[in-house]
């Protein structure tokens, strides 16, 4: 599999940065993680909008989904018209509804925790995730790779088990060891993410969803051993 960083920031993004936005391709199947301010300008550098199978919304805060917009418009410019399919949480619903209605682009689907589905090649798993909004943990399993999205989530029970067995992990950073102890809820910091990489065994982690201000800036610590800070349009083979 293949994962290109098309976003690093939130929740709103730095100059010349994008929020979240993931394209994830097996030899049969691509999907958009994801679909932040600023992700359809990257995704459009690399793909075209028709030859996607699905995008998939872990929640609906803005700077993972303010973007499905202005992709509705590019679907309904593409000289080949596409039917995609779009996974999401059904809460908030205003939030999709005008995104949604009028066109044929898409055809939603709402996910619980616990929802499978498979989009080509590829086995989708939805765990809930800890956030302020209802929000998705999802694993990717290819025939012989597995890769897991934490979306955006606090530390919660048994994420080290959702993650065990996975190839390579994106993981939310937002937040400073610090900020996480003091901010519960919400988001993970490099710390609490290098323990649950070594508690799942994993090989790899990339590290995203960094806060507003540039991530040097904003002081993060070095990237512990086996993670990676994710940089705009970088691509990982796994
Ligand atoms: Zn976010
Ligand atoms: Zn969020």
């Amino acid at each position: 599999m293949k994962l290109t960083v098309l976003g690093t920031s939130g929740p709103f993004p730095r100059p010349g940065s994008a929020c979240s936005g993931y394209l994830l391709e097996s030899d049969q199947t691509r999907i958009l993680l994801d679909c932040g301010s600023g992700v359809v300008s990257r995704l459009l550098q690399i793909a075209d909008v028709s030859t996607l199978d699905a995008v998939i919304l872990t929640h609906l805060h803005f700077d993972h989904c303010s973007d499905i917009g202005v992709l509705r418009y590019a679907a309904e410019a593409s000289a080949v018209r596409p039917s995609i399919r779009l996974l999401s949480p059904g809460i908030p619903g205003s939030v999709l509804e005008p995104f949604l209605s009028g066109t044929d682009v898409f055809r939603h689907e709402t996910v619980s925790d616990g929802t499978e589905a498979m989009i080509g090649d590829l086995r989708l798993r939805f765990s809930r995730a800890v956030h302020p909004v209802e929000a998705y943990c999802v694993r990717i399993d290819s025939a012989d790779r597995s890769f897991f999205y934490t979306g955006d989530t606090a530390v919660f029970d048994g994420l080290d088990g959702l993650m065990r067995g996975a190839d390579l992990i994106l993981a939310d950073s937002c937040f400073s060891d610090a900020q996480a102890e003091a901010k519960r809820g919400i988001h993970m910091s490099p710390g609490q993410i290098a323990l649950l990489r070594e508690k799942a065994g994993v090989p790899k982690v990339i590290l995203s969803h960094h806060f507003g201000g540039c991530r040097k800036d904003a002081g993060m610590p070095p990237a512990p051993d086996g993670c990676v800070y994710a940089e705009d349009m970088s691509v990982y083979e796994f």
